[in-house]
């Protein structure tokens, strides 16, 4: 994941606005590749993804039908997740408003409300592995392990500090130094999701 990748990225996203030769009537020999570009453009959001990837919106909310908000940020991360550990990523939760759907275990704020925060799972991969070596990307300031669903949270908020957390038997549990251990097994070393990974592929 480059810096010039990322904007690209933004860019083509920014421009899934109808442009101009979308709406231009001449359609000429160069019209099937432009018309192949722009559905590449308008439902694709990276190489690996669609934004329907992402939408975990209701599908009959007012409140946010026309909008769905995904952060390039997060995208990127997932698609560098995705390259270190050469596996499908499932997304099981991505955007939904408050309308749609309430936050469970009661958190304050739901990042999935802002478009920066998935949930996620790799098949055949423990979530306790998956969490591991999600704390090694420094953009993801969220992450949380869900036991009761079997999934990883990651989310891209503008904070400095990472919080952790495991949600558990219903409740949410923040992680600190000295009650990690309960929950989370220490990795025996630190490549452990990578020579883990690779043999069983
Ligand atoms: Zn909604
Ligand atoms: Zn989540």
């Amino acid at each position: 994941m480059t810096e010039t990748k990322k904007s690209d990225q933004k860019k083509s996203f920014r421009n899934n606005k109808p442009r101009s030769y979308n709406k231009n009537r001449n359609r000429n020999h160069s019209n099937k590749k432009n018309k192949k570009r722009s559905r590449w453009n308008a439902n694709r959001i990276s190489e690996h993804f669609m934004k329907r990837d992402f939408d975990s919106r209701k599908k009959d909310c007012d409140e946010c039908s026309s909008s769905l908000r995904i952060s390039l940020g997060l995208v990127g991360v997932i698609e560098a997740i995705r390259a270190k550990l050469n596996k499908r990523i499932e997304i099981v939760t991505g955007y939904y408003c408050p309308d749609c759907k309430r936050s469970k275990y009661g958190i304050r704020r739901d990042f999935h409300n802002n478009g920066v925060a998935a949930d996620i799972r790799v098949e055949g991969m423990d979530i306790i592995d998956l969490f591991h070596h999600v704390e090694q990307y420094d953009e993801i300031k969220g992450i949380g392990i869900n036991f009761d669903d079997q999934h990883v949270h990651i989310d891209t908020r503008k904070e400095d500090q990472r919080e952790t957390w495991v949600e558990k038997n219903e409740e949410w549990i923040q992680l600190t130094e000295e009650n990690r251990a309960e929950y989370i097994p220490e990795n025996i070393s630190h490549d452990t999701a990578d020579t883990k990974t690779n043999p069983t592929v």
